[in-house]
């Protein structure tokens, strides 16, 4: 059931053209079938093939790379309806958007020839990974490192953590430490376009040293891969570091930092995706469920919880379109980055609640989608930085901005 999302009078053509089509996607080839993958939490193969056809690996990616070349805003607009079919289809396309959005930005002219065209294909798909077992928040504490060798090449050795593809991916965009002696440590980090083998548990060859251990177990988000990765004398060569060694050596966490604002834009419009879904939910069941002789939805606390949900999708909206929109005009846009997503992930979590609430016992099933959905929604709380961290960010560049 599709509640009309009012903002489809605000999109150009082009956009709505292209979320009409994802719309239409998700409702025939996602909503069906993810009960089946997320149940199985097996990698959804069949549907990801189709976005390789629909060109969704590639939207970003300038046409003379072979991509669509939209912006972020229409990006954002995709994320949000691939998410109300299952956010772990968007965690697909989303760390390879981040991967892109980096050679994009900051990769040599060579590294945008090797990769970006294979990229905006879907033949190789990226993965980040900034987390490591002892630290997420704190990314200046990371521990991994990168030493330069005799014959030019850097080894890497030390682990990382929660990497969304990690198995699947072939590019790792991977932050670790390279001037341990740097002050303050973010100046001494640089981001690796570490190769490897998708689905290969040990890599071998001019690749050997990049293990994948098997996948993490999760409450939800499944289908899509969350692993440990670990470098045990790995040899990247010069060329791939970002940006090149003489300009890229020691600049990842700036990089990195950057991609992050595009990062949290992505994730708010998946918070928005998926809190539209339990809206949609939530209001053909009351509508269907009758107690005290009547449906439920005419009761006033139900009406009310419909009332904050839909009031709190609508303003996740258009903190995310602002956001995509200031990015998009190279605009700073850290501030409105942080809040489209702290509101829209905690929307996120509020309309899955409140959904499963109205479906009463049946919520609690797993005969009915709100279930899973309730079971996802969490993750947007804690991926590119959670809610406390965000607060931080907000409240540190406002006051920057702010001073007196
Ligand atoms: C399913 C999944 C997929 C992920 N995918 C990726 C990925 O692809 N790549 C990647 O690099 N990472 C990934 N992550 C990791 C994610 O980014 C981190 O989990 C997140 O940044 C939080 O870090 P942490 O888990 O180490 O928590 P911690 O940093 O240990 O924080 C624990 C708690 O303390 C709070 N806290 C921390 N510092 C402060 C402070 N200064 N003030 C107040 N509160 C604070 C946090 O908000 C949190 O509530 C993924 C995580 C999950 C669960």
């Amino acid at each position: 059931m599709a509640v009309a999302p009012p903002q489809f009078a605000e999109k150009t053509d082009e956009q709505k053209a292209i979320t009409d089509m994802v719309h239409q996607f998700v409702d025939e080839q996602i909503l069906p079938n993810a009960e089946h993958y997320d149940h199985e939490d097996s990698f959804p193969e069949p549907i990801v093939e189709q976005m390789k056809e629909l060109g969704l690996f590639g939207v970003t990616i300038p046409e003379e790379h072979g991509g669509m070349g939209l912006d972020l805003t229409t990006y954002a607009m995709i994320v949000e309806e691939l998410s109300r079919g299952w956010i772990s289809i968007s965690g697909v396309v989303n760390t390879h958007f981040i991967g892109s959005y980096l050679l994009m930005n900051f990769g040599t002219e060579e590294q945008k020839q090797k990769y970006l065209p294979k990229m905006a294909s879907g033949e190789l798909r990226a993965a980040f990974s900034l987390s490591e077992p002892e630290l997420g928040s704190d990314v200046q504490a990371i521990k991994t490192s990168a030493k330069k060798q005799d014959d030019g090449t850097w080894e890497i050795n030390g682990q990382k953590m929660w990497v969304t593809n990690g198995l699947l991916s072939s590019l790792v965009f991977t932050l670790v430490k390279t001037d341990p002696q740097a002050d303050p440590r973010y100046k001494g980090m640089t981001c690796f376009i570490c190769e490897k083998e998708p689905g290969a548990e040990e890599n071998t060859g001019a690749l050997q040293g990049f293990k994948v251990p098997p996948k993490i177990k999760k409450m939800g988000y499944k289908g899509v891969e969350s692993t440990e990765l670990v470098f045990d004398g790995y040899r990247c060569p010069a060329e791939n570091i970002l940006g090149g060694e003489a300009d890229g050596l020691n600049k990842g966490f700036v990089q990195m930092m950057d991609a992050l604002d595009l990062g949290r834009v992505n994730v708010a419009a998946r918070g928005v995706g998926l809190a539209q879904r339990a809206f949609e939910l939530a209001v053909k069941y009351a509508q269907e469920r009758k107690t005290f002789g009547k449906a439920i939805a005419e009761h006033q606390a139900i009406q009310f919880k419909l009332a904050d949900m839909a009031t709190q999708i609508d303003a996740a909206r258009l903190l995310v379109r602002r956001a995509a929109a200031m990015k998009d005009a190279g605009e700073r846009s850290d501030v409105e980055a942080g809040m489209a997503k702290l509101f829209a992930s905690e929307a996120g979590r509020f309309c899955a609640e409140e959904s499963l609430r109205i479906h009463g016992g049946y919520g609690y099933s797993k005969e009915y989608e709100i279930e899973r959905i309730y079971r996802d929604a969490p993750l947007l709380l804690i991926g590119e930085g959670t809610s406390e961290i965000q607060r931080m960010v907000i409240g540190r560049k406002l006051l920057q901005r702010h001073k007196i």
